[in-house]
């Protein structure tokens, strides 16, 4: 499937997902309708809601009026909740109350239908997103030591506190250095999932698979072209995880990922990279250009577990 098709699917899912919220509302507003006494009040409260119209419109005093509205309305309620309904359950509800399922607001894209459209590229290039964690989850008995529980524990701290100030913080760039096991990408899964609770777009994919996207864009020639990218652009908050397992290839590699991180950061979003690497180790695979964008004192965060001492360079 291309973008457009996986585009296209997307949408109908969250119109099959608007028609049936409508239908459901149908259906509950003709199961309270066949209780003659709903739809005589019903009726009562349509000739007095005109009346009230009337008399506002003549400067007259509504108040009786209102209270008699009010008691309609409340005998409606007590019919409905007898039925097993509430007020609500007549009107559709919709999955997405931003753009009521129709996956578009005054023409731009909801973020719901972005969601859906980068979980589903990403799913259709064989990417499935990682089954993200809690901070509840989170557990120092990865540990080794003392030293390294303790680093872990500050870096829980720190990530707590960039996503409870989000999008207010200092920093843009996070950079989680180093070895396997030591809990990299268990904390960086953490934030994830708290920036995603808070309603974030987010989007948390191994450098490999962002390789790939890279390919796809390089490789394609259609109007689908650009949504690699925007896969990777459009996310209040991406998370790469193993920078440095993924393939260098020629033109494309270094690259995109220069324009993916300088989209990012003109954009103000949160870039978080997980990696092997040690610093000159990221100079020596990136090149300076991408080393400066990613280590910018202004903006970036580098925190390095190694098990012994915790180094922040702010
Ligand atoms: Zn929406």
């Amino acid at each position: 499937m291309d973008r457009n098709q996986i585009l296209l699917k997307c949408q109908q899912e969250i119109a099959y997902s608007r028609i049936n919220a409508q239908n459901q509302a149908i259906k509950n507003m003709m199961t309270a309708r066949k209780n003659s006494k709903f739809a005589e009040l019903e009726l009562k409260e349509h000739e007095l809601s005109f009346e009230i119209g009337k008399a506002r419109a003549f400067g007259e005093n509504i108040k009786e009026k209102q209270t008699k509205l009010q008691e309609i309305k409340n005998s409606k309620n007590a019919i409905l909740l007898s039925l097993g309904l509430e007020s609500s359950d007549l009107v559709p509800n919709y999955a997405c109350k931003k753009c009521n399922d129709t996956g578009y607001i005054n023409g731009q894209m909801c973020r719901c239908l972005k969601e859906k459209l980068s979980h589903e590229i990403l799913n259709e290039s064989g990417m499935a997103q990682l089954e993200l964690q809690p901070f509840s989850a989170f557990s120092t008995d990865i540990a080794k030591d003392e030293n390294h529980k303790s680093q872990l524990n500050k870096i829980k701290d720190i990530f707590e506190e960039i996503a409870n100030k989000y999008p207010n913080t200092k920093y843009k760039t996070l950079i989680l250095s180093g070895k396997t096991g030591v809990g990299k990408t268990f904390l960086a899964s953490c934030l994830a999932k708290e920036m995603l609770d808070k309603g974030n777009l987010v989007t948390f994919i191994s450098a490999f698979a962002m390789n790939n996207l890279f390919l796809s864009y390089h490789t394609s020639f259609g109007p689908e072209k650009a949504g690699y990218l925007d896969t990777l652009i459009d996310p209040d908050v991406l998370v790469i995880d193993d920078l440095g397992t993924e393939p260098i290839l020629k033109n494309v590699t270094l690259e995109y990922f220069y324009l993916i991180l300088s989209e990012r950061s003109r954009l103000g979003k949160l870039t978080v990279i997980t990696t092997n690497l040690a610093f000159d180790g990221i100079i020596d695979r990136y090149h300076e250009r991408i080393f400066s964008r990613l280590v910018n004192k202004r903006e970036s965060l580098l925190l390095h577990i190694d098990g012994q001492d915790l180094r922040l360079n702010k």
